[in-house]
């Protein structure tokens, strides 16, 4: 059974009924639409169409939304033809304006350069490909030299990496796309760009007025994100190291360092992560990853992400149902060849006695090769959650009356959600695990699982329940 899920972008190359289907039989765990491109539209279709396969598949696959965020763009060239930067040349950035940028003139949508910026910081046109150096503020802008040069086309990402601005959380096409993703009943939002604790508040915010309580993934790709890590983490259902983003404002080989830091400090937190982009990139066009992405997925799995990303590859790559294969297959040798090892560096708060009956249940269920798995009742996802986040050798079914909760928890890491009808005491909840458990074939009479839930077995609260089992017993009660 593979733990760490595979998040799939849909796109034009795979939103398509049966290649859809296909995917999800290859592994697809968790369905991601990227707001930056397409029109909500499309995203909305698309929802319908990943429920409807997924029903049809009988898999709970979750729906990530990804918000495209504040990224801040050039404006528009004459004719759209690219403009020539030349090495050595200067120019001058001004805030949003409605003339055609020139090789001496390049606007952005930033109003606050004059603010936020201070001479001798760096600017990126073009996702890194153009480097200046601000040499002056002016009246007008900033004054800038071409450090690097090249073509420039119209509305090309910029990036500060040396400066902290003030983005603000959600552009207006978030806040169409938060409510065509909650009419839709999306399972996460992914929130790009993030620079502050704040940001994730102001969403929280958002998404509360409107009565949902989506979680949300925070994309940590900016400078500034890295360096408030903790407070960032703190505000958040989640993280996802961008390392696309994340590679323009930091230097590539800073890339991987923060990548393990991040896995760290959610890992503290017991916030699942993803990693994401350039997995199988050259899969895009090739029916073959190189060895390095082979690799790099291994080495993603083995440092405990929760689930890996993959973008291009299958929203408009050639070959996206043998990508997700691609990816299930090396996920599957990995985790074989090195199973999880219990991390002592996940110290839970003295008071955290759900995090410790997940321990618990981690070291009883690998006390004992007889025992077949560790089976969570959950109301909320929360205990699933946890036993997730310990990472136990062993799979975790998740037994929830709530369908919500069932795909939400496609995205944790070791997790087979499986929906059941709602119980009402805890002897019920047994017969249910051995009912269902063993009618799919995960489970046979007279094998041992570890049971968790938090009892009542109604209510949402804390995991206080642990109990050894043997399958079929529960028909004595
Ligand atoms: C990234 O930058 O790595 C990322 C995941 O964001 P996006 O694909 O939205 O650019």
């Amino acid at each position: 059974m593979r733990r760490t899920k595979i998040v799939a972008t849909l796109g034009p190359a795979s939103l398509e009924r049966e290649v859809l289907a296909a995917m999800i039989r290859a592994g697809l765990d968790v369905a991601r639409l990227n707001t930056s491109h397409g029109d909500l539209d499309s995203h909305v279709r698309a929802v319908a169409l990943v429920r409807e396969v997924a029903a049809a598949e009988n898999r709970h696959i979750a729906v990530l939304m990804d918000l495209g965020g504040p990224k801040i763009r050039t404006g528009g060239t004459l004719d759209g033809l690219p403009l020539i930067l030349e090495k050595g040349a200067t120019l001058t950035l001004t805030g949003p304006a409605p003339e055609p940028c020139t090789p001496t003139r390049v606007s952005i949508d930033y109003p606050r350069l004059r603010e936020d910026v201070s001479p001798g910081q760096r600017v990126l046109l073009d996702d890194g490909n153009i480097e200046l150096r601000v040499n002056a503020v002016t009246p007008d802008g900033l004054e800038c030299e071409v450090i690097d040069g090249g073509p420039l086309l119209p509305r090309r990402g910029v990036s500060f990496p040396s400066s902290r601005l003030n983005l603000g959380a959600l552009t207006p096409r978030d806040r169409l796309a938060i409510n065509a993703g909650i009419s839709s009943g999306i399972d996460y939002f992914a929130q790009s760009f993030v620079g502050s604790a704040e940001d994730l508040i102001e969403t929280r915010n958002l998404l509360r007025s409107l009565g949902a309580n989506t979680p949300i993934i925070a994309k940590i790709e900016r400078r500034q994100a890295v360096e408030d890590l903790e407070s960032i983490l703190a505000e958040a259902d989640g993280a996802m190291v961008a390392r696309g983003d994340l590679g323009v404002e930091l230097p590539p080989e800073d890339v991987p360092i923060h990548q393990r830091a991040i896995l760290a400090a959610a890992g503290r937190r017991l916030l699942p992560v993803i990693t994401a982009t350039q997995m199988l990139e050259s899969m895009v066009h090739s029916p073959r990853p190189t060895r390095a992405e082979v690799s790099d997925v291994a080495n993603a799995t083995w440092a405990l992400s929760d689930a890996l990303m993959l973008s291009e590859e299958t929203a408009i790559g050639q070959y996206p149902v043998e990508t997700v294969a691609m990816m299930d297959r090396i996920i599957r040798r990995a985790e074989a060849a090195f199973p999880a090892e219990l991390d002592g560096s996940r110290q839970p708060r003295a008071d955290n006695h759900s995090y410790v009956i997940a321990q618990a249940a981690r070291r009883i269920v690998e006390s004992d090769i007889n025992m077949r798995g560790i089976v969570c009742f959950t109301m909320s996802g929360r205990t699933a959650g946890l036993v997730s986040k310990v990472h136990p050798n062993a799979p975790i079914f998740a037994l929830s009356p709530k369908e919500s909760v069932c795909r939400k928890l496609a995205l944790a890491r070791g997790v087979v959600p499986i929906l059941v009808p709602l119980v009402h005491s805890s002897e019920e909840m047994l017969q249910t695990a051995d009912r269902v458990l063993t009618a799919r074939g995960y489970l046979r009479e007279g094998e041992e699982v570890v049971v968790v839930a938090s009892v009542p077995v109604q209510a949402v609260g804390a995991t206080n329940f642990v109990k050894l089992h043997r399958v079929g017993e529960s028909s004595a009660y």
